[in-house]
C-alpha cells in the first residue's frame, strides 16, 4: 500500500516558506520506516529572517498588557483542546506513541499554557521605595527579547508547549526549531493558531541541529536559547554560546534510579517499573532506567519485573489502541539500543528479557530487563534511552543512596517503601531534581518545577520558576524633587 506524504513549510513571520535553499528532509513513521511528510531543511539565512521579524514583533509585544498576553495563551490552550485528538493521532504516528500515551499530552499541553496565563497576570518585581535619600528605587520584571527554544522528539509538542507558555507570559517573542525527526504536530499547531498570533510572536523554523539550531544558538539578538535534549547537545551549546553571553536553560538527559527498600511491595514496584521504565518506549529522561533493590526482596522484585514486562503488548500504535509499546523513534537509535545490550552482555551482564529488535518492520526494541551488571558499566552510568531497565540488589540504605547519586545526571529518581519516614530520609539525600515517593513518572503538574541538577541541566520547565529564566530584573532609581 502506498503512503501519501504530505509536504510542508516553516512559519516565519507571520507566512509559510520553503528554505531559503529550497532543501527539504523527510520525516518517517517510526513503526513501518515509511516516508510520511517533508519539512523544509533550514538554513542560517532562514533563521536570520525569523530573528528580523521577532525584532520588529517585540517592539510592540513588549508593551503588551499582562490581560492582552494571557488572551492569546488561551486562545492557544483552546485551539489544542479543540483539536486534541488530532494533534494526538499526528503524534502518535511521527514518534510511534501508544494512544494511551499520545492521548494525554493535549490536555496536559493547555494546561500548562492556561497556567502561563494565569502567571503573565502575576509577574511582579519585588520592591519600590527609598532605599537612598532623594531618591526612589523600582525593579522591573522585564521580558528578554527574541527567545529560542530547542526543542527534543521524544514529547514534540509537549516540550514546545513547555517552552512558549513562559516565553509569551513574559513578553518575549519565541522562535521554535522543533526536532529533525518529529516537526509535524508543532507545524500543526501553527497552522491552527495561525490566524491569533501576531506575526513574528511565534515562529517555527524546521531543520537540522546544525545549521539551523546552531544559528540560533550563535545568533547575537536572541537573548536566551532554551535546549530539552541530549547532555552532549546540551554542552556543545553553552561552548557555542559563550561567544554571545546568552542565556542558557538547559533540560537535558537523565538515568534516573528507583531505589526499592526491603519493606516495599515486590508486586506494585513491577507495575511501577513497567510504566516507568517502557513508557514512551523509555524514552524518557526521567524513565527509572536503574531498578535498585534491597538484596532481601531482590529475587521477589525481579521475577514480578519480569512477569509484568514480558505481558507488554508491542506493536503499530496505528493498529490497535490498546498498546502499551510502540518503536523507538529511529533506525539510529533502534541501533543505539542494540549496542548498548550487545556491549553489556560482552562485559557479562544476563538479559533476564528481551535484548533484541521486534519484528521485521519499523524500529522496534524488545522490552528488556538486565541484571549482573556493575556500577561502573556502560548501561548503568549512560543514558540509554530505550525500552531497557537494568536492575540491581544492595545490601544497606546508605549503599543504596551512594549507587543511586553516581552518576553523572541528576534529573528524577524515586523510592519505594510502606514507610513514610524512611522513604523521606532517603529521599532527601537523592542528589536528583524531583523524588517521587511509591510513583515513578508521575505526576507532573503545570504549578511543580521539572529539571535537573549535575549534568541534567539547569533552570526549570513549568511552575512559576521557570518565569526566572524567561525574565530580567532591572533597577531603575529616579530622583525626587528637592
Ligand atoms: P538531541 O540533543 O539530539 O536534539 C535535541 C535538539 O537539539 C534537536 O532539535 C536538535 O536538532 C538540536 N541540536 C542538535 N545539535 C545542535 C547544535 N549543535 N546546536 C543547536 N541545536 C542542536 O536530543 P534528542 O535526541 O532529540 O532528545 C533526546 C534527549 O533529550 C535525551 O537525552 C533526553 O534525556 C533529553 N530530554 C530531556 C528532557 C528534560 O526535561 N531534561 C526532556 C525530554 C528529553
Amino acid at each position: 500500500m502506498s503512503v501519501s506524504v504530505t509536504q510542508h513549510k516553516q512559519f516565519i513571520g507571520g507566512e509559510w516558506v520553503e528554505s531559503s535553499s529550497g532543501e527539504t528532509m523527510e520525516v518517517l513513521n517510526p513503526a513501518t520506516g515509511d516516508v510520511i511528510a517533508e519539512v523544509p531543511r533550514s538554513t542560517a539565512e532562514d533563521v536570520e529572517r525569523a530573528v528580523d521579524a521577532a525584532k520588529k514583533a517585540w517592539e510592540e509585544w513588549r508593551f503588551k498588557t499582562p490581560k492582552d498576553r494571557m488572551e492569546l495563551l488561551l486562545r492557544l490552550a483552546d485551539l489544542i483542546d479543540e483539536h486534541a485528538e488530532e494533534l494526538a493521532r499526528l503524534e502518535s504516528l511521527n514518534v510511534g506513541k501508544p494512544w494511551g500515551v499520545a492521548s494525554d499530552e493535549p490536555g496536559a499541553i493547555s494546561d500548562n499554557l492556561r497556567f502561563f496565563a494565569g502567571a503573565a497576570r502575576n509577574l511582579e518585581g519585588k520592591s519600590a521605595g527609598e532605599y537612598v535619600e532623594g531618591y526612589t528605587s523600582m525593579i522591573r520584571r522585564e521580558p528578554l527579547g527574541v527567545v529560542a527554544g530547542i526543542c527534543p522528539w521524544n514529547y514534540p509538542l509537549y516540550m514546545a508547549g513547555w517552552k512558549m507558555g513562559p516565553a509569551l507570559a513574559a513578553g518575549n517573542v519565541q522562535i521554535l526549531k522543533p526536532a529533525e525527526q518529529t516537526p509535524l504536530t508543532l507545524l500543526r499547531f501553527m497552522e491552527l493558531a495561525q490566524e491569533v498570533i501576531p506575526a513574528g510572536v511565534l515562529q517555527v523554523v524546521t531543520g537540522d541541529g546544525v545549521p539551523a539550531g546552531d544559528a540560533l544558538v550563535r545568533h547575537p539578538d536572541i537573548r536566551l536559547v532554551s535546549l530539552t535534549g541530549d547532555t552532549a547537545t546540551g554542552k556543545l551549546i553553552a561552548k557555542n554560546a559563550a561567544d554571545t553571553v546568552k542565556r542558557l536553560h538547559l533540560e537535558l538527559g537523565g538515568k534516573a534510579p528507583m531505589v526499592v527498600l526491603d519493606d516495599a511491595d515486590p508486586a506494585t514496584v513491577a507495575e511501577a517499573i513497567k510504566v516507568g521504565g517502557y513508557f514512551n518506549s523509555g524514552q524518557d529522561c526521567t524513565a527509572s532506567s536503574r531498578i535498585l533493590v534491597d538484596k532481601a526482596i531482590y529475587d521477589d522484585v525481579l521475577s514480578e519485573t519480569v512477569k509484568a514486562v514480558e505481558g507488554m503488548s508491542v506493536g503499530d500504535p496505528a493498529t490497535d489502541d490498546d498498546l502499551d509499546m510502540g518503536p523507538v523513534i529511529s533506525a539510529e537509535q533502534q541501533e543505539r539500543v542494540l549496542g548498548f545490550l550487545e556491549r553489556a552482555t560482552d562485559a557479562k551482564a544476563s538479559i533476564v528479557t528481551g535484548g533484541g529488535a521486534h519484528g521485521d518492520r519499523g524500529f522496534f526494541v524488545k522490552p528488556t530487563v538486565v541484571t549482573d551488571v556493575a556500577q561502573d558499566a556502560e548501561i548503568v552510568q549512560d543514558e540509554v534511552f530505550g525500552p531497557v531497565v537494568t536492575v540491581q540488589p544492595y545490601a544497606s540504605d546508605d549503599e543504596a543512596i551512594a549507587m543511586a547519586n553516581d552518576v553523572r545526571y541528576g534529573l528524577a529518581a524515586s523510592v519505594f517503601s510502606e514507610n513514610v519516614g524512611r522513604a523521606l530520609k532517603v529521599a532527601a539525600r537523592l542528589d536528583f531534581g524531583t523524588v517521587w515517593v511509591n510513583e515513578h513518572l508521575f505526576p507532573l503538574a503545570s504549578e511543580m518545577p521539572h529539571g535537573g541538577f549535575k549534568e541534567s541541566g539547569y533552570g526549570k520547565d513549568m511552575s512559576i520558576y521557570s518565569m526566572e529564566e524567561y525574565t530580567r530584573i532591572k533597577h531603575v532609581a529616579v530622583k525626587l524633587a528637592e
